[in-house]
């Protein structure tokens, strides 16, 4: 295989969360192991959840488990910068990127202008609530033409653009961990693409980039796998090939439920503080939802990233054991 590309795309929400390590990790393993490229991309178009001093924590967690990145954001002399041929890597800086494949899809009518006010989705949002079911948008706006829209953007109306499903059709993709996977279209919402602040979804400036910045594998939590036939679909409309998917079961505590701040520790650098090694933690990590095949449990990095791949990530969730990763710690 040749131009492997892999990357780790986190949101700047906070600390790096020990699921967030692993999902590195086998990026890394993946891409090390093909002779590829790994890069450190930033997802910051949720303003809302943005926290100051989230990315140099998140740069410094992967340094410290010594996962390091070839393309991306780095932290040089106590400041951000880039390093690589695709950037900007941070999403806020790529608004008018997003912008101009938005204005694609909305030319070739696959996408729509959708001007409901808040009130109204709040609305409708509740009714379907109260009549069990699932809250989708109705589609009211799809209908408006395309030259009555922009009339109404260009007089200062709200607005956001939606992505325009098509009705009835089927969309598969392979996934590396769970096979083929189908899902309806008509079980799917239209998404929203660009929101009123002008910033993009995370389901818009993630297909923009995966495709610019040459993605060829797109690993990540399973809770991404609903999302991914939109994505799909977007490829298609856009006329880019899609990248080959690999969703991660999540990681569990021993009750199988999530792992969460609200158990006790779950961020790298609380695994730090407690003395961990980071080849303990990233040698107990790996062993997270996958295995090799000689069975071994005590490996180095670079012995991980002779044994890795993705046949032998299970598909139930990996189960995260305190008292097993205290034995190979
Ligand atoms: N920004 C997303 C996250 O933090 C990345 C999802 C993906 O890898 O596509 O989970």
């Amino acid at each position: 295989m040749s131009d492997i590309k892999l990357r780790f795309a986190p949101s700047p929400t906070g600390y790096l969360h020990i699921g967030g390590l692993r999902t590195a990790l086998y990026n890394y393993l993946f891409a090390k192991k093909n002779g590829g490229k790994f890069v450190l991309r930033i997802e910051d178009t949720d303003r809302t959840r943005y926290v100051e001093g989230a990315i140099e924590n998140l740069i410094e967690s992967l340094e410290w488990a010594g996962i390091s990145h070839d393309e991306g954001v780095v932290v040089k002399d106590g400041k951000l910068t880039e390093v690589g041929d695709c950037g900007p890597y941070i999403q806020s800086e790529r608004l008018d990127i997003y912008k101009k494949y938005v204005d694609q899809l909305i030319e070739e009518g696959h996408a729509y202008y959708c001007f409901c006010s808040k009130e109204r989705l709040d609305n409708l949002r509740e009714e379907q609530r109260i009549k069990g079911k699932v809250p989708k948008y109705d589609g009211l706006c799809r209908g408006i033409p395309l030259e009555e829209a922009k009339k109404r953007v260009a007089a200062g109306e709200d607005y956001v653009v939606r992505l325009k499903l098509p009705k009835n059709k089927d969309i598969t993709f392979n996934d590396a961990v769970r096979g083929k996977v189908t899902i309806n279209t008509d079980e799917i919402d239209d998404q929203v693409l660009m929101k009123s602040d002008g910033f993009p979804t995370y389901h818009m400036a993630v297909i923009v980039d995966d495709h610019l910045m040459g993605i060829t594998h797109i690993v990540r939590g399973e809770e991404w796998l609903p999302s991914t036939p939109k994505h799909v679909y977007l490829y298609e409309c856009l006329g880019w090939e899609a990248p080959e998917f690999v969703h991660l079961p999540t990681v569990l505590n021993k009750d199988r439920k999530k792992l969460s701040k609200r158990q006790g520790d779950v961020s790298v650098e609380d695994f730090k503080k407690r003395g961990y090694l980071p080849e303990g933690i990233v040698n107990y990590l790996a062993l997270v939802g996958w295995s090799p095949e000689d069975g071994e449990e005590i490996m180095s990095l670079d012995e991980l990233v002779e044994k890795f791949s993705f046949d032998r990530v299970g598909k139930s969730g990996g189960i995260f054991d305190t008292d097993k990763l205290n034995w190979v710690n």
